[in-house]
């Protein structure tokens, strides 16, 4: 048995976004992972209890990720709710999953302010996208857990397929 990968549900095709939508990525290492039983599949926010569909969230303005997970910044839905303990929440449960499944691995949806690993929306609700990460890819990366966004598929192969 190969390395094991965590990855966003919703990469995977369940449809667990705030939409209501999925974001499958296809791809044939990902096909060959899911038959060789190396994936390890969880949605950090329906772990922490959110619904599906829910109001969109952001990593409030001019913080970050690392910031949320120490408190000094929130996560905030389109409303002004404030989801910071959920999502704080989603980032335990995927690192307890990823820990407990020996996933020294995880492959994540790019852009969502739990599993974003290149970028996030800049709290502002208007679409914009700057450098960042989400929580969850935050906390996984603290614990030394390697993280790839879908678009780096091919980096994170050639890494695990030449172990
Ligand atoms: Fe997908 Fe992650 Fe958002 Fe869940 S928290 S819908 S797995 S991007």
């Amino acid at each position: 048995m190969g390395a094991k990968i965590l990855v966003s549900a919703c990469l995977t095709g369940h449809a667990v976004r705030y939409d209501g939508q999925a974001k499958p990525l296809v791809h044939p290492a990902l096909d060959r992972w899911c038959r060789e039983g190396r994936l390890v599949t969880i949605c950090p926010e329906m772990s922490a209890g959110m619904p599906v569909p829910r109001l969109p969230a952001e990593i409030e303005p001019g913080r970050s990720a690392a910031e949320v997970l120490s408190g000094d910044a929130r996560v905030l839905e389109s409303n002004g709710g404030d989801v910071t303990a959920e999502f704080r929440q989603a980032a335990e449960n995927a690192l307890a999953l990823a820990i407990e499944a020996g996933c020294a691995y995880a492959l994540l949806i790019d852009g969502s302010p739990s599993c974003g690993s290149g970028f996030v929306y800049d709290g502002s609700f208007s679409g914009d996208r700057q450098p960042g990460v989400g929580v969850t890819a935050a906390l996984l990366r603290q614990k030394g857990i390697k993280v790839f966004s879908g678009s780096e598929i091919e980096k994170l192969a050639a890494l695990i397929e030449g172990e």
